[in-house]
């Protein structure tokens, strides 16, 4: 296959890249740095069958030829972002994904979104189920990422309804793995990176709250498996250990062997209180679960945060 990967140097899209590389595809991958880092297409590039575009697609994407598949997962995607990129974020999920639904359509490919269990707001059904419509506050100071996936998908319905365009969307609950972000303020990196200086774990709130983390190869396992098959409603991928903030930050601690304390600072607005897939449509319709668990997972991860200061 020839795939185009917008967000090609962001955490997830660089995972992917790489396996659709190994697996023998062709990638043209499309990132404008606004969060990828310069140094995932330096290591790709090497590859023989890759190809960068630094582009920012929420303008026309200036590529030629063919393509089989074409995936969406540019998007700023961590609270921190959602602070201080409001109106990029709802760019890029409005105007950057219809030009590469236009892009699909007129190169006749597949069409591949990155969604977000985000789209579940702060849920009241647990775990989520696709079929649960969510809880977003849609003027809160998230709204801007939730209700941008939301209008995406919502787009990309509409092309698939009005134009017959062939669509996949995964929503993808927390990953983690090697190439995030350090600074990127999310949990894991971020007490990973305090666990690693031995300073004090900021943990949000009482650290109650629960969120369920996937190890990145599963997620690109899932994502590979949607895009083969002909699931054309929403399929969530994500790992269904759920654990309390709390308890994964004195894993962290315990992985990185850590002298660290843990302190309890502010938590902020609209944090979801619960978040756990139900992934009944994974198994049923791709045969797909997660594999890695969190002590294998955040001790591969864990080492790559420490060789990689
Ligand atoms: N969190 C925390 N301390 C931090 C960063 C995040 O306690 O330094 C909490 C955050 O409030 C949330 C959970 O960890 O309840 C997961 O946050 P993250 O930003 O990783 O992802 P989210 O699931 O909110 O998108």
């Amino acid at each position: 296959m020839r795939v185009l990967v917008a967000g090609s140097a962001g955490f997830i899209g660089s995972h992917l890249c790489t396996r659709l590389l190994d697996d023998g595809h062709e990638v043209v991958g499309v990132d404008n740095y606004c969060t990828g880092q310069q140094r995932n297409t330096t290591d790709l590039e090497p590859r023989d069958r890759f190809t960068f575009v630094n582009h920012d697609i929420i303008d026309a994407v200036p590529v030629e030829g063919a393509f089989d598949l074409v995936c969406n997962l540019a998007c700023p995607a961590s609270p921190t972002d959602f602070a201080t990129r409001r109106l990029a974020i709802l760019d890029v999920c409005s105007r950057g994904t219809r030009n590469l639904l236009d892009l699909a359509r007129d190169r006749q490919a597949r069409f591949l979104q990155a969604s977000t269990s985000e789209v579940y707001g702060d849920p009241q059904v647990h775990p989520q189920p696709e079929t649960y419509w969510g809880n977003v506050n849609p003027a809160g100071p998230r709204s801007c990422y939730d209700e941008g996936k939301r209008f995406a998908e919502a787009l990309i319905a509409s092309y698939r309804m009005e134009y017959g365009l062939e669509t996949r969307v995964v929503r993808i609950f927390n990953t983690y793995g090697p190439r995030m972000r350090r600074d990127d303020g999310r949990a894991l990196p971020t007490f990973i990176d305090q666990a690693l200086a031995n300073k004090p774990l900021t943990v949000h709130g009482d650290g109650s709250q629960t969120r369920s983390f996937c190890y990145v190869s599963d997620l690109v396992d899932g994502i590979v498996l949607l895009a083969q098959s002909s699931a054309t409603d929403p399929v969530n991928i994500g790992n269904q250990a759920e654990v309390t903030i709390l308890e994964f930050a004195r894993e962290i601690i315990a992985q990185a062997g850590s002298t660290s304390e843990i302190v309890f600072v502010e938590r902020p607005r609209d944090d979801p209180s619960l978040r756990c897939p139900n992934i009944t449509r994974a198994r049923e319709w791709l045969g797909w679960e997660a594999k890695v668990d969190r002590a294998a997972g955040l001790a591969r991860t864990v080492d790559w945060f420490r060789s990689n200061p």
